[in-house]
Formats: C-alpha cells, sequence, structure tokens
C-alpha cells in the first residue's frame, strides 16, 4: 500500500484535540499517510489575513490533493470570508457528502433505523455570494444554478448511490415556486435518473419533503440537494440521527477532496480533553476510502462502531441508562485504538470496497450548447423611486418608451403593481419596468435598451440594473410577475 501525501489542518477551539485523537487512531490503525501540516483559521485571520489561510497553504493543498480539516473559529465582525466557503469554491469541491446514521440502542434517537446520506450542491445556488444594497430598502441575493453545475452533483449522488449499493435517491427542490433555478436542477434530476434504471428516483418540494425527513428519515436512502437546502436539512438530519458530533463529511472535487467534521470549533469545550472527535474521525474514514486505503478505512470504523456500542462515550453522548464510561477525548481515542481488529455486534459492521468512492469528474452531459438560438424580445429595466404611487411611474415612464418599444408592465417584489395594479399591495423603493416591442414577440436589439435607459436617466429615473429578457429555441427565458 503505498504511502499517501495529505494535508492536515488542526484548526481552532477544540480543533487539535480532536485532530490528535483522529491521527493518533489511524496511525495505530495502519493508515499510510505522509502528514503536511498547514495554518489556516483565527490566527490566520487576526494577522490580517481576511481569508483565513495562508497564500502558501494552496501549495500544499495543490500537491498532496486530499485534505483533513478540523473546525476553525471565524472571528466576529465583518470583513472575515467564511474559510470553508474560500476553500471549497477555490478548489471546485463540488460535492458534499453527509452520511446521517442512527447508532441505536447506544446513542439515544427517535429514528433507531435511520442511514441516510444527503449529497448536497457545494458551489452554487445563493452561496454564489453575489450580494447587493439596491436601494435605500433593497438588498438582493443572485441564486444561481448552472446546468454543468447540477449534472455534476446530481450524477455523483447516482453514483455515489450505486457504488455504496444504495437503492434510491431523492432530490429535494421548491420548483413550483422557483420554475427556472430550481426547475433546473429537477429536469436535470429527471435525466439523469433515467441513466440508473437500477436506482429508484422520486422528488419531493423541499418543504414537504423537509417535513418528511425529520418524520420518518428511514423512507430516504441519498437526498440529493442544491446548496442551501442541503446546508439546512443536512445538519437537521444530522442532529435526528443523534448528534451533529457524530457526523463527518467529504467535500469532493475534481482536484481536491476535504474531509472534516460537520461541527465547529466549540470553543468553550476547548482545552479540557472534553470533545467528541467522531465526527473529524468518520470524516477521516471517508478521506481513507478516497484514496483507497479501504481495509484500514473499515478496520477503524468498526472500531469505532465496537467502542460506541461498548458505552464508551464522550459527555457529549454520555446517556446514564445506556453508557458505561464516560470518557475525555484522548481516552475515546485509545478505546478505538484498543478495539481495532473487532467488529460490532449489534451495530451493523462496515465493508468497504475499493470502488466505493464516486469519482465522476467531469462527465457532464451539457445538452443546452452554443448553438441553442437565443432571442432579445424585451428588457428589465430596475428603477429606485419612492415619489409616488405605482401609477405615477408607469405613466412618467410609458412617455420615455423609445420608438418600436413600449413599457408593458411595472413590479414591485415581484407582484404586477401597473397597469391595472391593486392599491392594496405594498410597495417597496425598487422597481422593474419591463420595455418590449409594440410588435408582441418581435426581437429587439442591445441598441434599443441602451435608448431606453438613455431615455431613462434623462427623466431623471435612477436604474439601478437591467436584466435582459430573452427566448431560447422559443421558450420564454424569464418569469412572469403575479399578476401579469
Ligand atoms: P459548534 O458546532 O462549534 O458548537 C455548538 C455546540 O455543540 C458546542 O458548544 C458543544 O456543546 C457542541 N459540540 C460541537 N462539537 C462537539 C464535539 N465534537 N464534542 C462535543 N460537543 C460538541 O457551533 P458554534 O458554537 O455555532 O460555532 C463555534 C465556531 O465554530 C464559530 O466560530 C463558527 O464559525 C465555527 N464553525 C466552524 C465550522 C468549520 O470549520 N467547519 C463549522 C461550523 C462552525
Amino acid at each position: 500500500m503505498p504511502t499517501i501525501p495529505i494535508t492536515v489542518a488542526h484548526g481552532d477551539g477544540i480543533g487539535p484535540e480532536i485532530m490528535e485523537a483522529t491521527l493518533h487512531i489511524l496511525k495505530e490503525a495502519g493508515a499510510k499517510l505522509a502528514i503536511e501540516r498547514i495554518e489556516i483559521g483565527e490566527k490566520v485571520y487576526l494577522s490580517g489575513n481576511t481569508s483565513g489561510i495562508d497564500p502558501s497553504a494552496w501549495d500544499s493543498l495543490r500537491s498532496t490533493r486530499v485534505f483533513l480539516k478540523a473546525p476553525i473559529t471565524t472571528p466576529q465582525g465583518g470583513g472575515y470570508k467564511s474559510l470553508n466557503v474560500t476553500v471549497r469554491k477555490t478548489l471546485g469541491l463540488y460535492a458534499n457528502v453527509r452520511p446521517c446514521v442512527a447508532y441505536h440502542p447506544f446513542v439515544e434517537t427517535r429514528h433507531p433505523g435511520m442511514d441516510l446520506v444527503i449529497v448536497r450542491e457545494n458551489e452554487e445556488d445563493l452561496y454564489a455570494g453575489i450580494e447587493y444594497r439596491q436601494t435605500d430598502q433593497v438588498m438582493q441575493c443572485l441564486k444561481i444554478i448552472s446546468r454543468p453545475g447540477s449534472e455534476r452533483i446530481v450524477r455523483y449522488a447516482f453514483e455515489y448511490a450505486r457504488r455504496h449499493n444504495r437503492k434510491k435517491v431523492t432530490c429535494f427542490t421548491k420548483d413550483n415556486i422557483m420554475k427556472f433555478t430550481d426547475g433546473l436542477f429537477h429536469k436535470i434530476f429527471n435525466e439523469i435518473a433515467a441513466e440508473y434504471p437500477d436506482i429508484e428516483n422520486e422528488h419531493w418540494i423541499v418543504d414537504i419533503g423537509a417535513a418528511k425527513m425529520a418524520d420518518t428519515p428511514e423512507a430516504f436512502d441519498v437526498i440529493v440537494m442544491p446548496n442551501l437546502y442541503g446546508d439546512i436539512l443536512s445538519d437537521v438530519a444530522a442532529q435526528i440521527a443523534g448528534s451533529v458530533g457524530l457526523a463527518g463529511s467529504a467535500n469532493i472535487g475534481e482536484n481536491v477532496s476535504m474531509f472534516e467534521a460537520i461541527h465547529g470549533s466549540a470553543p468553550r469545550r476547548a482545552g479540557q480533553n472534553l470533545a467528541n472527535p467522531s465526527g473529524l474521525l468518520l470524516g477521516a474514514i471517508m478521506m481513507l476510502v478516497h484514496i483507497g486505503q479501504t481495509a484500514t478505512a473499515e478496520r477503524v470504523h468498526n472500531a469505532w462502531l465496537s467502542t460506541i456500542e461498548d458505552g464508551v462515550h464522550t459527555y457529549d453522548i454520555f446517556d446514564e441508562g445506556v453508557s458505561k464510561k464516560k470518557v475525555g477525548t484522548k481516552e475515546f481515542a485509545q478505546a478505538v485504538v484498543e478495539r481495532l481488529g473487532k467488529k460490532p455486534h449489534t451495530l451493523k459492521t462496515v465493508t468497504y470496497n475499493q470502488g466505493d468512492i464516486a469519482e465522476v469528474y467531469g462527465e457532464t452531459i451539457v445538452k443546452e450548447r452554443s448553438d441553442t438560438k437565443k432571442e432579445l424580445v424585451g428588457v428589465d429595466v430596475f428603477v429606485d423611486w419612492l415619489k409616488g404611487s405605482p401609477d405615477d411611474l408607469g405613466h412618467a415612464l410609458a412617455k420615455v418608451a423609445p420608438e418600436g418599444l413600449q413599457l408593458v408592465m411595472v413590479s414591485n417584489r415581484g407582484v404586477k403593481v401597473w397597469p391595472g395594479g391593486k392599491s392594496e399591495t405594498f410597495c417597496s423603493d425598487q422597481w422593474r419596468c419591463r420595455f418590449m416591442s409594440n410588435d408582441k414577440g418581435a426581437v429587439i436589439s442591445h441598441k434599443q435598451i441602451i435608448e431606453v435607459l438613455g431615455k431613462v436617466e434623462a427623466a431623471g429615473f435612477d436604474f439601478i440594473k437591467i436584466e435582459n429578457l430573452c427566448n431560447f429555441d422559443g421558450e420564454r427565458g424569464y418569469s412572469l410577475d403575479q399578476g401579469e
């Protein structure tokens, strides 16, 4: 078995203790790792580096391509960027994989049969981080869902299911409301599901899906979701399985992958030999599978299950009636080491195969290519205005439309308010004014848009952004407003 170089960051708070415990177990289990240590987190932030990672650390990550990371503390106050988001986006870690398993009857849970894996899209959605203050009253965050991004994550979920002998992949979206963004994710889910006839598939609207998952998690196997829903629901799933302290996660990319616990640095517990190293250890086990050291992964995982089964528990999962011995971080790690080679009796023994990790890099089937016929049919001009009624604005802007174009609609927060708005509709200071051809549905030019903007500005309005309205192969590429 070759020795694999990995990059390790000890992090902040309880990070160093749980990392030492994890590395001790891996070493005793015979993992063949050449460790490069890097500095990330609080110290780096407070030294004036707002990204929390030293520039030289990227060289190590690029060369080892495997990152075992302890949690870090993001200092309070503005200006500090989330290191996790930076690392995920910079290194293209597109898939976040979080197994959420119940360890009944040894760890208290209301869902004894729970064993599901959440595959969360990790780079796009509202986490693209594109936000604006547009007016005095209105902030905006752009939700970006791309075809290649969705294909990669959905395919990853199906490959993961196939390789881990999982029977079903469920997709959660809110495409009854967000027909373009979540609608694309759902559509791609259906396309890719058809390529995996051996795996059952289903789609739930995220709100009722989340309720079902919190109530009957046993009904799910693998769930794939856009970023925001996945972020929230994977914490819910980990917590109802037993504890967020027991879940590990993998962040998979084409070039680099990162493995960690899902919890944070729990600063109040730091330096007291109290923290449970299990989340990080389970992340490290995913790392061993990823680098092909599956026999070691199996040994460590089964020893850990035996430890949990023997009632050797840290304070966070200690339960008088069930636990046998309350231990600290170091003692827990030693208990796992002592059980290397053992298998659990009640909990299911884990087996890993060489082909368990789903590496599906680059296998995207981008269908909507540049040969799609794109036609510009209008423009939405957003203006910052707080001087009168929707009718005042509609009448004023109707007059500025250049030849060939007309103002067809004004909306506020997605509701049509002109022409024919309702007096009850609340209006903010951000208005969307839609200009289209006089000849219904006809193509317009970029030059006409520039003319519109010139006239809007000349009439004394503050335009804050525009969105072009396009049809793609004759299909409308923009939403209609409520009431339009
Ligand atoms: P947290 O997950 O650190 O802790 C919440 C509580 O859960 C703790 O007070 C503790 O009681 C318990 N807990 C968590 N992990 C435990 C463990 N391994 N063993 C025993 N008990 C455990 O969440 P928080 O308090 O909201 O955040 C603390 C810091 O961690 C913040 O600075 C936050 O930004 C950071 N954070 C980092 C990551 C990461 O690096 N991946 C993730 C989340 C939060």
